[in-house]
């Protein structure tokens, strides 16, 4: 018979061939419904189980699809292989869920990817993560990015629904920072807001904790598990921290302050991000309204 493209296109042998294996996942639960490939890999749970990592991918495209509808593409390794992996929104049982499909590029790279004993090369994997870091990170601070709040944010929310669990969420602004820039100009403001970063991120001792830039002077800290009385105490050391640094550029040396509104929740399943966000924003404001440097809730 004579050979069709179409027919080579529709009957399955393409996409075998741009596909080593394609799992169903629940990008909010971080889940595999259902594996389907040659080899179904044993005690993957997660879909993270996969890459041997023990944690949530920081850039998570499965959660990017499912949030803007929309295909996404990255590159991504495990102890043994490199894979491009495709995730792809879908509609399965009126359920939203993302279909990756995952090919095996480790022989297929346009560049050496294994060293003579047949092991993957590390520089790759540093190239790797330095390509997916560009997708949560900040480019200032080194702290996660605004995408990741929108992303982390909701499986985290999630997780403390399903678990029964409370989670704090605190919000932080720099008191008067335009009169930094005015008076010591903008990158003496770019150097406070490292500053604040580092400030930040050395208050956080739980592993579950996060620090975000929110936008301009505005951070996130997101503490899952965490009872008021324990974000009090890491929004009061942020506050004191940030109040007892002293901010040098340029041979000029600077102090600043920050406010800080915590939204705790008890039983998170009531309120979405939006809200969640929203409801930190306000506490931050009464922290403003009622004098700058101290923590509300
Ligand atoms: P408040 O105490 O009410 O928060 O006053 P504020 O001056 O901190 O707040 P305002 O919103 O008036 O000013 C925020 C300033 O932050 C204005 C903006 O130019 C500056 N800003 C935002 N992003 C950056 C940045 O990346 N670098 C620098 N240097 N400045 C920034
Ligand atoms: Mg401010
Ligand atoms: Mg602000």
């Amino acid at each position: 018979m004579e050979n069709n493209i179409n027919d080579y296109l529709t009957n399955g042998e393409l996409f075998s061939k741009l596909s080593d294996f394609t799992r169903i996942v629940d990008p909010l639960q971080k889940r595999v419904i259902e594996y389907r490939n040659k080899e179904v890999p044993i005690n993957n749970i997660h879909c993270f189980d996969f890459w041997g990592k023990n944690k949530v991918c920081d850039n998570c495209i499965s959660m990017r699809a499912y949030n803007d509808n929309t295909t996404y593409v990255k590159i991504e390794y495990n102890k043994d292989k490199t894979y491009i992996v495709t995730a792809v929104p879908y509609i399965l049982d009126n359920r939203k869920v993302v279909v990756e499909i995952l090919k095996d590029i480790t022989n297929s790279l346009f560049f050496e990817s294994l060293d003579d004993k047949g092991n993957e090369l590390t520089g790759i994997h540093a190239l790797i993560d330095s390509m997916n870091k560009l997708a949560f990170e900040d480019q200032l601070t080194g702290l996660y990015n605004r995408r990741y709040i929108i992303e982390k944010l909701p499986v985290d929310l999630l997780n403390a629904t399903l678990l029964s669990k409370e989670i704090s969420i605190i919000m932080t602004d720099i008191d008067h920072f335009k009169a930094v820039n005015d008076n010591y100009g903008h990158l003496a403001g770019d150097e406070t807001l490292k500053n604040v970063a580092r400030t930040l991120s050395g208050c956080i001792k739980r592993g579950s904790d996060w620090v975000a830039r929110y936008g301009g002077e505005e951070f996130l800290i997101c503490m899952p598990g965490a009872d008021l009385e324990t974000a009090k105490s890491a929004a009061e050391c942020m506050r004191k921290s940030i109040e007892r640094s002293v901010i040098e550029y340029n041979g000029k040396q600077f102090n600043i302050t920050a406010s800080f509104g915590i939204h705790y929740l008890k039983s998170p399943e009531s309120e979405s991000i939006d809200e969640l966000i929203k409801h930190a924003d306000e506490k931050l404001y009464l922290a403003k309204s009622n004098g700058r440097n101290r923590v509300e809730y």
